[in-house]
């Protein structure tokens, strides 16, 4: 997931829409026993400044699968979350910082997987949990 500033700036491309996918790992998961079910869908608009920073603005977008969280059933849910995120071209900058022309989304990603990722996933409302008194 890379976005190349100078290519861009030689293009004139000074905001636009983009799409990525990111086959992100398991470990950013913190339900036991789900996972993730497609790739990541990552959508967004950007705009590219003067002083090369790099808004960019939009959502992440995954599938979760595995038990639910209170029965244990095959269960699935998706999940929407936003992306913010402002890249500066320094590498010292305490948000996102890049260098050699290339922004790296792959942190403000998994941020952004970490921020929306619900803690527990449910197979339904009709979810008949196990009683723990009988
Ligand atoms: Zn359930």
């Amino acid at each position: 997931m890379l976005i190349d500033i100078r290519k861009l700036n030689a293009q004139k491309k000074y905001s636009g829409t983009m799409e990525f996918e990111y086959s992100a790992p398991d470990s950013l998961i913190e339900i036991p026993f789900v996972k993730f079910v497609t790739p990541v869908k990552i959508s967004f608009e950007y705009d590219l400044y003067e002083d090369d920073s790099l808004e960019i603005r939009g959502t992440v977008a995954y599938k979760l699968e595995g038990q639910c969280s209170r029965c244990l059933k095959a269960a699935s849910q998706e999940v929407e979350g936003e992306l913010d995120a402002y890249f500066e071209p320094r590498k010292d900058y305490e948000d996102y910082g890049y260098t050699n022309g290339v922004v790296d989304l792959k942190k403000a990603v998994e941020d952004a997987i970490m921020a929306s990722m619900p803690f527990s996933i449910s197979c339904g409302e009709d979810c008949e949990a196990i009683s723990y008194n009988g």
